[in-house]
């Protein structure tokens, strides 16, 4: 028997009548027609067609304000739209450019419904944030979106695409492709988990994304994890600016903020610093086994519950004063201390054709370029942490992978050694490498072995260099911050640096350069901080 309820005016009423009230009600409020035009192909009425115009007729019986047509593959209207496989949707092609490649069943029937009303009200209902990101696109985006009809995440990402369109109808277009109707795209794509999203043709989401994140990795076209609002202030006033977003960065701003003070980070680059391109971390307490991007996103969210993060922006210059004045390329800062958190940057081997062929073969980071040698040879340069967990890193992914190191002994821990040899990761010992090899893209090694002291050329299809880093003290040298005899910023137990209220913390002091090292060394900074601004140092200093 039929399920009654009592609706709001008292009267009974089935729950799918209900349903149909409710929707004619959201259909009445669109403030155009909305043309939909289905192609199919002359004698072929499968699933997804006989699905499409059921769901569509069922539409049109709650609205006047859909209007529906039909044509065969070889109807001329199919060359006009450039259709060349059927079944394809089009939603209100003389505005928007979204085809529908599956048909609207199961799950998708929301995503169908909430395209039409979007399309209806010619307004995209995207957030602020979403919608400033879009806003900034400035060059054409052909979105496609992999769904099913049984995924119940993916009417979410469909929608978010849709949006953007409706945003944007002049420069983003979008295909929603059902991966049971086409699955000779979704083997091109190597779209094997749905929702899964492209962007011209580079994935940009894997899963059901936020709008804001959507919106971001679909302007950056790289998939984003984490929506980093925009400020757009010109002048911000607080206690401290924490340069750099590492470990030491971002935990200085939670302890911070939490003592009290007001804070902001400025991060030119990706934050997470070297811990974002980790492969896998697995000496952060708490945590068994995590990829370094994981972490670094566990950290970011927690961050910014308390410190605004100002990313993509450089700090150019510190003029001293009290208050001193941090001038970054888009904005100035007026603050009582500066924390110089600015971390390590990766070291260069220095060789010829290093520079030539970076990018061509030639790799700092397993991690983003790791996937594109499965399969191949590579040649990982280093004896240190960071090279053996990025061989071994390598080796899982299934690159054949060859350890290069210049002594007879490895510097990287006991643990991650044993790992190494016990997984038959070759190693050269004695080796250093004096040429990378290639015109175009790498072709081997010239190497040098320093017992034998003989040369040979050894073919490889990259080259991973992971020799360690160097302190990245531009910014601190520029100010005139003293730096020790190794080139590590010069401090005393409370991080001060030889500036009065201008501190440090993290990789760029030197030290053992681990994570949660980093970590403590942002909050003794940050708490060090608060007790210099209750009871300032500096003013001791001048009397
Ligand atoms: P590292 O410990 O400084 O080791 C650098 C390695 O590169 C050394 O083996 C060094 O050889 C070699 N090297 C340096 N310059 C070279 C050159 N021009 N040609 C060839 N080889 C060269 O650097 P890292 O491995 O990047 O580690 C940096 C810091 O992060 C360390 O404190 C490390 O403990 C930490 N880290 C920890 C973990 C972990 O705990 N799981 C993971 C990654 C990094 P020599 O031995 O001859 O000097």
């Amino acid at each position: 028997m039929e399920d009654i309820i009592e609706n709001t005016e008292g009267s009974s009423v089935s729950p799918e009548e209900e349903f149909k009230r409710g929707l004619k009600k959201a259909f009445d409020r669109m403030d155009r027609e909305i043309k939909l035009i289905l192609f199919t192909e002359r004698g072929k009425d499968d699933v997804f067609v006989q699905a499409t115009r059921e769901i569509i007729g069922i539409f049109r019986t709650l609205t006047d304000k859909i209007t529906f047509r039909e044509y065969s593959l070889d109807h001329k209207m199919a060359k006009k739209y450039k259709i060349k496989t059927a079944p394809v949707l089009l939603i209100h092609p003389e505005v928007y450019n979204i085809r529908w490649m599956g048909a609207p069943m199961g799950e998708e029937v929301r995503t169908l419904l909430e395209a039409l009303l979007l399309v209806g009200s010619g307004n995209s209902w995207l957030g602020d944030q979403a919608r400033n990101v879009i806003r900034k696109i400035d060059s054409p985006r052909n979105v496609k979106v992999f769904v099913s009809v049984t995924c119940p995440y993916c009417p979410q990402q469909a929608v978010n695409a849709v949006k953007a369109v409706v945003e944007k109808p002049d420069l983003i277009s979008l295909e929603i492709i059902d991966v049971q109707s086409r699955q000779d795209l979704a083997v091109e794509y190597g779209a094997q988990g749905v929702p899964q999203t492209f962007a011209n043709d580079l994935l940009i989401g894997q899963g059901a994304q936020s709008e804001e994140v959507f919106a971001d990795s679909l302007r950056k076209l790289e998939p984003q994890t984490i929506f980093i609002p925009e400020i757009t202030a010109d002048l911000v006033e607080v206690d401290i600016v924490i340069v750099g977003g590492g470990p030491a960065g971002l935990t200085s701003g939670i302890y911070a903020v939490r003592s009290g003070l007001k804070a902001a980070i400025v991060e030119r680059g990706a934050l997470g610093g070297q811990v974002a391109t980790t492969p896998v971390v697995e000496n952060y307490p708490g945590f068994t086994q995590v990829g370094g991007k994981t972490l670094v996103d566990i950290m970011v969210s927690h961050a910014l519950q308390y410190v605004p993060i100002f990313q993509g922006e450089e700090v150019v210059t510190i003029n001293p004063g009290e208050p001193m004045e941090v001038l970054t390329s888009r904005r100035k800062f007026r603050t009582k201390t500066v924390l110089l958190a600015t971390g390590a940057s990766h070291r260069s081997l220095g060789v010829p054709g290093e520079k030539r062929l970076s990018g061509r073969g030639v790799s700092y980071c397993s991690t983003c370029d790791g996937p594109l040698f499965k399969g191949k040879s590579v040649m990982m340069i280093g004896g240190g942490d960071s090279a053996v967990t990025e061989a071994l890193h390598l080796y899982h992914m299934g690159v054949k992978v060859t350890l290069v190191h210049r002594q007879e002994k490895l510097r990287a821990q006991e643990f991650l050694t044993r790992n190494l040899l016990e997984s038959g990761i070759p190693v050269l010992w004695n080796s250093e490498v004096r040429d990378i090899l290639g015109e175009t893209r790498v072709e081997g090694l010239s190497l040098y072995n320093n017992k034998t002291r003989k040369t040979s050329k050894i073919p490889a299809d990259g080259v991973f260099i992971s020799i360690g880093y160097a302190p990245a003290v531009e910014l601190a040298l520029k100010i005139g911050v003293k730096l020790t005899p190794d080139g590590y910023i010069q401090r005393d137990e409370r991080h001060r640096t030889s500036i009065a209220g201008i501190y440090s913390a993290g990789d760029v002091e030197g030290g053992y350069k681990q994570i949660v090292t980093a970590a403590g060394q942002g909050a003794e900074a940050a708490l060090a901080i608060f007790e210099d601004l209750i009871n300032p140092y500096w003013l001791k200093q001048k009397n």
